[in-house]
This record gives C-alpha cells, sequence and structure tokens, in this order.
C-alpha cells in the first residue's frame, strides 16, 4: 500500500463501521485497527499512531459521549481532528518578512519531486505580496536546471542566476546571494540538485550548502503520490539540512497526500504550499482541514 492510498484505509474502515448493525466496541475496535494499519502502513510512526487510537477511543467511549451523538459520527469527527493534529507539529514556520534584511530560502528534495517548479512558484507568489525576490540555480548536477529555473525566471519576470561553468554548487549559491543582496532583493531562493542513486553526495552537498549559505528557512519539497519512501527521504534530508518547511507538489493529480504527514512526523515542520498544477500561480497556502478532508476520502 503506498501513502497515497492512505485515504482509501481510512474511508474504508469508517464505511465498514456505518455498515456494522451497531457501533458497538467490537465494531469501534475493528474500525481503529483498520484505521491504524492504514496509517502504519503510512509509515507514520508508531508512536503517533498509538497516541492517536488512543484519543480517539476516549473521545468516542459511550461513557464520555453526550447523550443522543451518534458513535459513527464521533469517531469520524474524532480521527479528522487527530489527521489534522498529526499535520501540526506545534512550531509555526519561519516566514519571510519584507524589509533591509534579505531573506534567503533554500529548496531541497529529491529530482522530479518539483523542486525548480516551485521555487518560481514560490517567488511570484511572494512577490504578488510585495517581496523583491530571486532565483538562484545551485543544481549543476541535472542537465538542463539552470535553463528550466532561467525560463521559468524569465516567464514570471523574476531576476535569475546561475552559472553554465561552475561546477562547485557552494560558489553559485555565495555568489547568487551576494549578487542579489547588492540588489536589495528581499528574498533570495536556491534551488538544489536531486539527484538519485548518488544520495550519499547528494546529502553532503545539502550539508554543504546550507553550512555556508546560512538559510532563514530550508524546504523540503516532496510530491504527493510519494510511496513508503517518504519518511526516510524527509528524515535525511533534514539530517543534512534545518528542514523547517514542507511544500507538497501535485496535489492537482490523483493522489491525496498522505506522504505529507510522513514528511510533517519526520521533519518535524509543517506543510506551507500545497503545489496545485505545473504553472506558475499553481501554488496554494496549505489548510490543514480541507486537506485531511481530501485525505479522508
Ligand atoms: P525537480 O526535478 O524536483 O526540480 O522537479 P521539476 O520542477 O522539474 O518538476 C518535475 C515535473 O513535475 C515537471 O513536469 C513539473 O511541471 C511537474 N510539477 C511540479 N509541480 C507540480 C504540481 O504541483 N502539479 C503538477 N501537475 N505537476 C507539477
Amino acid at each position: 500500500m503506498v501513502l497515497a492510498q492512505l485515504g482509501e484505509g481510512i474511508t474504508a474502515a469508517l464505511s465498514r463501521m456505518c455498515r456494522a448493525t451497531v457501533a458497538d466496541d467490537a465494531a469501534l475496535t475493528t474500525c481503529l485497527d483498520d484505521v491504524s494499519r492504514a496509517l502504519l502502513r503510512a509509515d507514520v510512526r508508531f508512536e503517533s499512531v498509538r497516541a492517536a487510537i488512543h484519543n480517539v477511543k476516549s473521545t468516542t467511549n459511550p461513557s464520555t459521549l453526550p447523550p443522543g451523538v451518534d458513535r459513527r459520527r464521533a469517531v469520524h469527527k474524532a480521527i479528522f481532528a487527530e489527521l489534522c493534529h498529526m499535520l501540526d507539529p506545534g512550531k509555526l514556520p519561519f516566514t519571510p518578512t519584507k524589509g533591509n534584511k534579505p531573506n534567503v530560502v533554500m529548496f531541497v528534495g529529491l529530482q522530479g519531486s518539483g523542486k525548480t517548479t516551485t521555487c518560481a512558484k514560490h517567488a511570484a507568489y511572494h512577490r504578488r505580496k510585495g517581496f523583491a525576490p530571486a532565483l538562484v540555480c545551485a543544481d549543476t548536477f541535472r542537465a538542463g536546471a539552470f535553463d528550466q529555473l532561467k525560463q521559468n525566471a524569465s516567464k514570471a519576470k523574476i531576476p535569475f542566476y546561475g552559472s553554465y561553468t561552475e561546477s562547485d554548487p557552494v560558489k553559485i549559491a555565495m555568489k547568487g546571494i551576494d549578487t542579489f543582496k547588492n540588489e536589495r532583493c528581499d528574498l533570495i531562493i536556491v534551488d538544489t540538485s536531486g539527484r538519485h542513486r548518488q544520495e550519499d553526495a547528494l546529502f553532503e552537498e545539502m550539508r554543504q550548502l546550507s553550512e555556508a549559505t546560512k538559510p532563514d528557512l530550508v524546504i523540503f519539497v516532496v510530491d504527493a503520490s510519494i510511496g513508503q519512501a517518504a519518511f526516510d527521504q524527509a528524515l535525511a534530508f533534514k539530517k543534512s539540512a534545518p528542514v523547517g518547511a514542507v511544500i507538497v507538489t501535485k496535489m492537482d493529480g490523483h493522489a491525496k497526500g498522505g506522504g505529507a504527514l510522513s514528511a510533517v512526523a519526520a521533519t518535524r515542520s509543517p506543510v506551507i504550499f500545497i503545489g496545485t498544477g505545473e504553472h506558475i500561480p499553481d501554488l496554494e497556502p496549505f489548510d490543514v482541514k480541507p486537506f485531511v478532508s481530501r485525505l479522508m476520502g
């Protein structure tokens, strides 16, 4: 079962309980066992699942429910609340502020996650909010990364820095940041490499880049349809760079976004935006309740 199927697992468990003749303890136990399995298979940590199930059980105990409340609805509501809670790491993300001090934001994530596209979307979003953003391409590994970001930058009319000839991403990032600081840009967004199959080298590169550039925020970009590797992937990025926020891309597709739960659990960082399409304006601030509704199907 992949993370994207988490919602189906929970929906199936709830509808089985709805079909049960009576919503008694046995039906509730079966339902919550199914929900636990769906969450565990989705790589949500055991401790989080155990705590969530415990909370659902105690809030839906007939002795604590007000008279006349339908237990099935109460269970649905309690699971909804627990999933919202799982998406809340309990801390607010860094938010860029306009003014003299430039904000440096570094994007990390595996190739194909939508990182480069999201850098441009993020820049355009903040320009609409009155920032003076700029984009730096520090991905020297993927052929085409430079052109892709440059094209997106020029489409969105955002200043861009990159190099065809320099192979050291740290040098490019530092030069780009310096250049845009001098140009008084107040949001400098650094796109990084996301190469597959050379993960040790990738994570070392992320460590060096974040140490050198000292970003105000590191954003982990994750594809909504990613499989079970989401937790480990997010954790590995978190170990190499101080990830402080998550963006879930491709939410316009069929994926329900279960990977977000694991990314939040692994990084202890909140989701801040979701990507809803391939175009520059397709970035929406994350809103936990509609997201969980979708997750539950
Ligand atoms: P990177 O390798 O992580 O930099 O990924 P890219 O930015 O090159 O994106 C990979 C593919 O995903 C491209 O075809 C993008 O157009 C597409 N993409 C990125 N974000 C979204 C999104 O929110 N929705 C959809 N449908 N496609 C996206």
